[in-house]
């Protein structure tokens, strides 16, 4: 009997599998640790334990439950399976939603204000026009796009940086080698970009200092892109006004960690938006029945040696 294998250390897969068993009959569906999973063709995953793949000899295709695969990729020891990823159609509305609420936290003062009402302090900051509230959004892909599109539509001057140079309405673009270019006009840096060996550390002091003074980050890629000591030092210089961050390097963020208590910065736990459960389960089963066709012509395939 053909076997599905669910692979997650931390995040809870186990209410997908009587999903999976209604949905695929006369299939084993088997539910990493306890049952053995050695023998399975198709892996769903989250932070899958490397060695547990590579004792899986059929293991054919590995299908992520989330926009970032990075927790699927180890390039060191990079398997035979094909990765894809969840394109999940809400996403990039809900992560505009995250996205437009801390460029709001500048823009309108509310960092201000909340450091002011810690004082007993009564004071209004003079306005800042939409139309002079410059965003950076770092990284157009599904969800970057579309969530420098949504704040443009806002009124907002957005600019977006990728690798390769987009087409976004409204939005002023620059590719790679325009990196200096588009950091030296905004008011608020997003970094959305996926974690490769290419963006980790990316978020270092070289690239807070090629922000204009007073400028401010908000970071819902992934806690690898940050070098959180560059961040702070760049807060405590004064350079940055301030950082909203939801995603971290170590996740939970320790107890104790500076991020917590730097004056500036608000910490979210990894938060902004998650793939429905709902649009997991369905392109995993488009996947599934694709692999059992016999096929590895496979939905929201990434490129393991790119890395997303
Ligand atoms: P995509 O893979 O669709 O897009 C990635 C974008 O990043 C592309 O525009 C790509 O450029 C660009 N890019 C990649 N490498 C580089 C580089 N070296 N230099 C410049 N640009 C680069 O990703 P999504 O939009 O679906 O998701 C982006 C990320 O958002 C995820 O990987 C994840 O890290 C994060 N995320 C965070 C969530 C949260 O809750 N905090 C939830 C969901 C996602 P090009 O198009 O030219 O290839």
């Amino acid at each position: 009997m053909p076997t599905i294998a669910l692979i997650s250390p931390d995040f809870d897969l186990r209410p997908q599998a009587p999903r999976l068993r209604a949905a695929l009959p006369g299939h084993r569906i088997a539910v990493w640790p306890e049952d053995d999973v050695s023998d399975a063709e198709i892996a769903l995953a989250w932070e899958p334990p490397q060695d547990v793949l590579h004792a899986m000899p059929n293991l054919r295709l590995l299908q992520g439950v989330a926009a970032g695969v990075d927790n699927l990729i180890d390039r060191t020891r990079p398997g035979p399976w094909k990765i894809c990823r969840v394109v999940d159609p809400q996403q990039p509305a809900s992560m505009e939603q995250y996205v437009l609420w801390a460029v709001l936290h500048f823009h309108r003062h509310f960092d201000v204000a909340l450091a002011n009402q810690a004082r007993q302090a009564w004071r209004r900051e003079p306005p800042k026009r939409t139309a002079d509230f410059r965003i950076g959004v770092m990284g157009m892909g599904e969800i970057g796009l579309k969530v420098a599109e949504g704040l443009a539509r806002r009124g907002y001057p957005v600019s977006g940086w990728s690798r390769t140079l987009k087409r976004a309405e409204g939005v002023r673009t620059f590719d790679e080698s325009g990196y200096a270019d588009f950091l030296g006009q905004l008011d608020v840096l997003v970094c959305l970009l996926p974690l490769t060996e290419q963006t980790r550390g990316i978020l270092d002091r070289r690239t807070f200092d090629a922000l204009p003074s007073g400028s401010a980050l908000v970071h819902v890629g992934r806690g690898d892109h940050l070098v959180p000591g560059d961040l702070i030092d760049a807060l405590q210089r004064g350079h940055l006004r301030g950082a909203v961050l939801d995603v971290f390097p170590k996740e939970p963020l320790p107890e104790g960690h500076p991020l917590w208590s730097t004056p500036g910065v608000v910490v979210t736990p990894h938060m902004a938006t998650m793939a429905d459960q709902d649009a997991v389960l369905e392109q995993a089963l488009v996947n599934i029945r694709i692999a059992f066709a016999g096929s590895d012509d496979f939905i929201n395939q990434v490129d393991p040696a790119r890395g997303y």
